[in-house]
């Protein structure tokens, strides 16, 4: 199928031509038919990066009336990143005739964007918030669109956007066409279909739920404690890597793109703690190849549109699902191929068992490749480097002559030895000695020292007592969080939490009793979360514990702990708008000088 074929205005057909577009994707081939030529509405499953800006921006190109003055469409997107991304492909689409769109998106003066809406656009492509104070203001009026698309819906869901988007629905008419994208199909977004949505028609391009075909899942089993030795033996054995390193916090980001650039790396970090400039500059030179490595937090990652990633890394796997096909997303667009790995240790295989069930997609566990085979990796790269190299004859004649004569000398394999040597005695000597970073199965007997069956501390069974602490539903707490935030004051692995209970203000759990000291002490020495005991718990005294157990709404969560339960996305409850901002930055500021990644690894050479 061509373009042409699509019905698509000539001076449409011109400009997506000079942009190379030859012939449709997948997901063009399906909805710009049906947008052009169907009257109901759409819920498209697609991935990002897989041409749908396109998918939805040629037929809204093709329909608009530019010499009717009157907002005729408007895209709404989660990020400001993503609102710019797809106002420019409008723009770059629309070259060729007299369409007018305009992006407002939060974190820039509204004063630009208010002079930019005088001269009335047909589209605008905006995020939630932005859109509606504009509409406050009444800048904006959405009485006569004829259009609305919903551009990644699943992520508008996750930022806590639901009501702002039912907000907006509303100044909208009913006469309006509504496609909405998402990547995922979680049932809130089956909900926001079906309350908004007239006779909607579902169009699915790939599996629902799963990972672009294109990217392939791998992992690695290691010791926690060799997560970054691991994430160092993945790059060296990538050398043309260009990829997004996941992490869970800030600080996590902060310590493993400081590591990296210190063990000289081509890397940076990207995380919520930059400031918006500061990550614009970051994002671009990620962008153009400056860094060939970007550290990142789900939430910082989420307006990076980057379309030819060779890997994503999953430093620490994401609690949920979603999450990680969101990630995953970000490699195999365009038609390329991706990996998307991840770094696991042997407590988490259950993860990704889980995962691969929700994805229908095998993941392969690879070996985490030893020393001698980083360094043939290396060793060949370089060799095809050299055959690749453009010479330039006029610059290296003059010394030619005196070249010669002074290696006459040596024979030709000498030559590439001594030659090969030079770039590679550091590497070699690096890896010589390199440690076996794989998980064995004998090592879970040592691991295990000390415990039971089930892997519980000997001894400790049915000595538990029941804590709380002061946040809960209204902060955003999930069980994953609270095992979090205990890992990062408490700083020890080893901590069991069991029979995690979430009510609106607190969040009850047990621990075994012979840990309860170490957990207070810990607790004692930050002020932002309060730890006391639960009225139900005997035996300790109750310095904190003296608040009654909230009532309100009960969420009961089966026994967790660092191996526990693996979830999809929890209820709508926890994905309130800042609730992964609030839970990073909290664990972040207490972490500051607690968690220190240890290496004795050193860097081979410097990448810059
Ligand atoms: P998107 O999913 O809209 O972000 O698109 C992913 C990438 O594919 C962008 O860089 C687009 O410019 C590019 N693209 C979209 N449609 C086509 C096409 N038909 N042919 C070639 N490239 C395309």
């Amino acid at each position: 199928m061509t373009f042409k074929e699509l019905n698509l205005r000539e001076e449409i057909l011109s400009a997506i031509g000079e942009l190379g577009f030859e012939f449709p994707m997948p997901v063009q081939e399906k909805v710009i038919p049906f947008m052009l030529e169907q009257n109901t509405d759409l819920v498209a499953l697609a991935q990002t990066g897989t041409g749908k800006t396109a998918a939805f921006g040629l037929p809204l190109l093709n329909m608009i009336d530019a010499n009717r003055k009157q907002v005729q469409a408007l895209v709404l997107a989660p990020t400001r990143e993503l609102c710019i991304q797809i106002s420019n492909d409008l723009k770059n689409f629309s070259k060729y005739l007299h369409t007018r769109v305009v992006p407002v998106y939060g974190g820039e003066d509204i004063r630009t964007q208010l002079k930019q809406l005088d001269q009335t656009p047909q589209i605008i492509v905006a995020t939630p918030g932005r859109l509606i104070d504009l509409i406050e203001r009444g800048k904006i009026k959405l009485e006569n669109i004829n259009y609305l698309v919903l551009d990644e819906a699943d992520e508008m869901l996750n930022m806590g956007f639901k009501e702002d988007i039912e907000t907006i629905l509303k100044e909208t008419p009913d006469t309006r066409r509504t496609t909405l994208f998402s990547a995922t199909m979680p049932t809130e977004i089956a909900g926001i279909a079906k309350k908004y949505m007239k006779d909607h028609e579902e169009i699915t391009v790939g599996n629902k739920n799963a990972g672009a075909d294109n990217v392939s899942h791998i992992f690695y089993v290691s010791q926690a404690k060799q997560r970054y030795l691991v994430l160092k033996r993945i790059v060296d054995l990538n050398p043309d890597i260009y990829g997004i390193v996941f992490c869970r916090t800030r600080q996590e980001t902060k310590e493993v793109a400081d590591h990296l650039m210190k063990d000289g790396y081509n890397a940076d970090a990207l995380h919520g703690d930059l400031s918006q400039a500061q990550r614009d500059n970051v994002m671009q030179k990620f962008r153009i190849r400056n860094i060939q490595l970007l550290v990142a937090t789900d939430v910082a990652a989420r307006g990076l549109d980057v379309s030819d990633l060779t890997h994503v890394i999953n430093y620490n796997l994401p609690d949920d699902v979603e999450v990680y096909t969101h990630r995953s997303g970000r490699t195999g667009r365009a038609n390329k191929k991706g990996v998307s790995v991840s770094i696991i240790h042997s407590k988490e295989k259950f993860k990704i068992k889980d995962i691969e069930r929700m994805l229908k997609k095998k993941f392969e566990q690879q070996q985490i490749p030893n020393g001698l085979e980083v360094c043939k990796k290396q060793l060949f790269y370089m060799i095809d480097k050299m055959q690749q190299v453009e010479v330039n004859e006029e610059q290296i004649s003059p010394y030619m002559d005196q070249i010669m004569k002074q290696l006459e000398y040596l024979d030709k394999s000498e030559l590439l030895k001594r030659f090969v040597s030079l770039e590679f005695n550091r590497f070699l000597d690096y890896y010589k000695n390199a440690e076996d970073l794989n998980y064995h199965e004998h090592e879970r007997s040592s691991d295990r020292e000390g415990r039971g069956e089930r892997g519980e501390k000997k001894g400790r069974r049915g000595e538990k007592m029941r804590l709380k602490v002061n946040v809960g539903n209204r902060d955003d707490i999930n069980p994953s969080r609270l095992l979090g935030i205990i890992n990062d004051i408490v700083g020890d692995k080893t901590i069991s939490v069991g029979d995690i209970e979430v009510t609106n203000k607190y969040t009850f759990f047990d621990v075994f009793t012979d840990q309860v000291d170490k957990i207070v002490n810990a607790f004692a020495g930050q002020k932002e979360i309060e730890l006391g005991v639960a009225r139900e718990s005997k035996g300790y005294s109750e310095s904190n514990g003296k608040r009654k157990a909230e009532g309100g709404k009960r969420r009961t969560e089966r026994s967790y702990g660092n191996d526990g339960g693996y979830r999809r996305k929890s209820s709508g409850d926890d994905r309130k708008s800042g609730g992964n901002w609030k839970a990073e930055s909290n664990s972040d500021r207490r972490n500051d000088n607690r968690r220190k990644t240890t290496s004795s690894d050193k860097p081979w050479r410097n990448r810059r």
